[in-house]
């Protein structure tokens, strides 16, 4: 086994957790490495709920820029998601969507999604990555600690289901997807190696969900619906068509406004809302199994790109390195885009692997965190600096929903951001302030004149941008 990384060097890699981060690397990993993916739970071939990925059974949207990092990394699977029943829609038009409590305009913007069951999603890439050639999926596998000569990581001690006694295997390069309760922080301490600064925002964040039988006309063709919680508000509601004609709802609320895990519960919670389409899927559609709860605690960022010093051979990715707030439905496409990094990277043969993927994930996480931890400040029970920026970028946030409700451009600029395929600047650029001036002035865009956003009402905070 070569004791190096790099695209020309053939070896074994490692891969903690055959959940979708894992399954992706993995993915990658393969067209330079053998490649073993260990996971704790047992063998699954059908698509389902599992012990170790228990959000498996809450809304999980893919959003645009995620479908088309999915297909980079396996060409078809969108196709081989449709066949097994998923339901494809202009991620616009086919949503009813209202962030801030605007409802945007249903008009297309020309990206299209996948919605599915996470399950559905999670076997169709298993059961493509582990046909790969290079591939081996050990199921019933615990990692129990890295093991290291002096600077290098050189396998993992692990525990399988049929053997009481741990082993090590061998690997030139470990790649922990093992997601939030990823343990790589407390072995390198162990290993002596500094551990990573977490920020985390605590968000105490709780879903309530279950599927359900509707009749067509309470969806009307919309794939998904999105009542995020707002300031006033904090507790909101996600629906998505999935596989099999059913639609699966997530209730969700923020400290005081918790969605009860019991019909009555979801019931009320519904109604709360103020929302008729959650409500009748709720309290008129046919319950096709139990409910569902789960409590998200934090939004964690462990920043590993900022260590001065870490092993060679050992990487971490997914919900391992930033788990963010669920709702905002990022982590599968996060997952995505850092194995498509970590291709790159591969490819270049760059023998200084684990810095360099750090340092270039951290451009991605940064920028899905930042927008993320924006919207979350804005709800009360959420505690954390509210700094004069943030809060005059929300209040921005709320003139831009305040008018895109009305304009169709404006509408497809947020879908396009929050799909992640357009930057979070993209709201703050002068057309688009434009375009909200002209709405809240009652005025066409073209009566706004052209150049620089004075200082009133300039919205470039640096916020987004990752700017601390
Ligand atoms: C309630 C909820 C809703 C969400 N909704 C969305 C959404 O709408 N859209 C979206 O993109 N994302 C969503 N997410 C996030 C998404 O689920 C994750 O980002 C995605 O699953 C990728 O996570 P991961 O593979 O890094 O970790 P996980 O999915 O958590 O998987 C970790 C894997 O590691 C295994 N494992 C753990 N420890 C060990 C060990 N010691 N040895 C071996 N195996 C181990 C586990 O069994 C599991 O298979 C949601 C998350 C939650 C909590």
């Amino acid at each position: 086994m070569s004791s190096s990384v790099g695209s020309s060097l053939a070896g074994r890699a490692v891969v903690l957790g055959g959940s979708l981060a894992g399954l992706l690397a993995a993915r990658v990993l393969a067209d330079t490495y053998d490649v073993v993916v260990l996971e704790r739970d047992a063998a699954q071939d059908a698509p389902g709920a599992r012990r170790g990925v228990p959000q498996g059974r809450h809304v999980h949207a893919l959003l645009a820029r995620g479908g088309g990092a999915f297909e980079e990394l396996l060409p078809g699977i969108s196709n081989e998601l449709l066949e097994a029943g998923a339901v494809g829609g202009d991620v616009l038009a086919d949503t009813t969507w209202c962030p801030h409590g605007y409802r945007l305009r249903n008009v297309p913007c020309g990206l299209r999604a996948v919605s599915a069951s996470r399950g559905l999603i999670e076997a169709a890439v298993r059961r493509r990555v582990t046909a790969l050639p290079h591939v081996k999926l050990w199921p019933s596998t615990t990692a129990l600690e890295l093991v290291a000569t002096s600077n290098r990581v050189c396998g993992i001690r692990f525990r399988s289901l049929s053997d009481d006694s741990s082993k090590v295997l061998a690997a030139d390069l470990i790649v922990d997807a093992t997601g939030r309760t990823s343990r790589t922080p407390e072995w390198l301490g162990a290993l002596g190696f500094p551990r990573p600064v977490e920020t985390r925002v605590p968000v105490h964040l709780r879903y309530a969900s279950r599927t359900y039988r509707v009749p067509a006309d309470v969806m009307r063709g919309r794939t998904a619906l999105v009542y995020p919680a707002t300031a006033r508000r904090p507790r909101g509601a996600l629906a998505q068509q999935i596989e099999g004609g059913r639609v699966r709802v997530s209730l969700l609320g923020y400290p005081g406004y918790e969605p009860i895990a019991t019909p009555e519960g979801l019931s009320a919670h519904a109604a709360s809302l103020g929302m008729p389409d959650i409500e009748q899927i709720v309290t008129s559609g046919e319950p096709l199994d139990d409910i569902a709860s789960y409590g998200v605690a934090a939004n964690v960022r462990r920043h590993y790109e900022a260590l001065e010093r870490f092993p060679e051979g050992l990487l971490v990715t997914g919900d391992a390195i930033c788990a963010f707030n669920p709702s905002y439905a990022q982590g599968m496409t996060v997952a995505a885009l850092e194995a498509l990094t970590l291709r790159n990277l591969l490819a270049s043969g760059d023998p200084n692997l684990a810095p360099r993927f750090f340092r270039q994930i951290a451009g991605v996480v940064g920028r899905v965190w930042m927008v993320g931890m924006a919207n979350d400040l804005q709800i009360p029970s959420v505690r954390g600096p509210r700094p004069v920026q943030l809060r005059a970028m929300n209040a921005w946030m709320r003139q831009f929903f305040a008018a895109a409700q009305h304009d169709d451009e404006l509408s497809v600029a947020f879908a396009r951001v929050a799909s992640l395929v357009d930057p979070p600047e993209r709201l703050r650029s002068w057309a688009i302030a434009r375009r909200v001036l002209a709405r809240r002035c009652g005025l066409s865009p073209y009566e706004i004149p052209r150049g620089r956003v004075g200082h009133n009402t300039r919205v470039d905070n640096g916020l987004l941008r990752g700017r601390p």
